[in-house]
């Protein structure tokens, strides 16, 4: 469904598997953290939909008892991610499963903790997709769902790096993560019928929080 492949394939999965590992590095725990933190959520499953390197995935297993998907639609990115989970000794807790977010090959009701940094920005529908991800969650799941860098120290250190490599960059965060977007997320979420959720907007970045409280399809 998607028609952004050619952004992840080899040359794009090696680009975002070198960053995750230098400049990035430091906010994969940070966010892992957080979400640890802000829900508690410490078993079951997890799906980290969009996972790329598998970054998140990695340091969200290493602070959780979860079992953790990893999620992508590129086998290139997939490919990297399965050798940095096995240098991580991860390889019994995080399984990768290759699948669009517009048509996600996994059971209504399957996780309780859905994840997602970096990825929703590129999404093709995101009526689509967020159905999708209502679909899959758990009653009693939550998700965490969007982008940032974990805390305005982080953000602020990487924007002037990232900056200095690639002057574009600025605009395309700022996009990403703007007031706009809150009100085009906040719309879809509306327009879908999700009943509850939440849009965290500020230092550690633009992220989605849906509570579902009930099993059974968006009307
Ligand atoms: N989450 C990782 C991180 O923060 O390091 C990777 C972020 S990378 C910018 C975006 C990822 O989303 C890529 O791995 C890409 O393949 C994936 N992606 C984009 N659109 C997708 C879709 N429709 N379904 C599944 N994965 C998708």
């Amino acid at each position: 469904m998607a028609d952004n492949t050619k952004r992840f394939d080899k040359k794009g999965a090696g680009g975002m598997d070198e960053i995750a590992k230098t400049l990035f590095a430091p906010i994969y725990p940070v966010i892992a953290q957080n979400i640890i933190d802000r829900f508690g959520i410490t078993r079951g499953t997890c799906i980290d939909i969009g996972s790329g390197p598998a970054s998140l995935a990695i340091a969200v297993a290493a602070r959780s008892d979860l079992e953790v998907i990893a999620l992508d639609f590129s086998g290139d990115m997939h490919e990297a991610a399965s050798r940095n989970i096995a240098n991580a000794g991860m390889s019994d807790r995080i399984r990768l499963l290759c699948g669009d977010v517009h048509d996600i090959p996994l059971a209504d009701d399957t996780a309780d903790l859905i994840i997602s940094r970096g990825s929703m920005f590129f999404w093709d529908d995101i009526h689509c997709a967020f159905r999708e991800i209502y679909r899959v969650l758990k009653p009693g799941g939550t998700t965490y769902i969007g982008g940032g860098f974990g805390n305005r120290e982080l953000r602020d250190a990487i924007a002037a790096d990232m900056i200095r490599r690639n002057p574009d960059w600025k605009e395309f965060n700022e996009k990403n993560i703007s007031p706009e977007n809150v009100a085009r997320f906040r719309t879809m979420l509306e327009e879908i019928g999700v009943p509850s959720f939440a849009i965290i907007y500020g230092d550690e970045g633009l992220w989605i929080v849906i509570a579902k409280t009930a099993s059974g399809p968006l009307p």
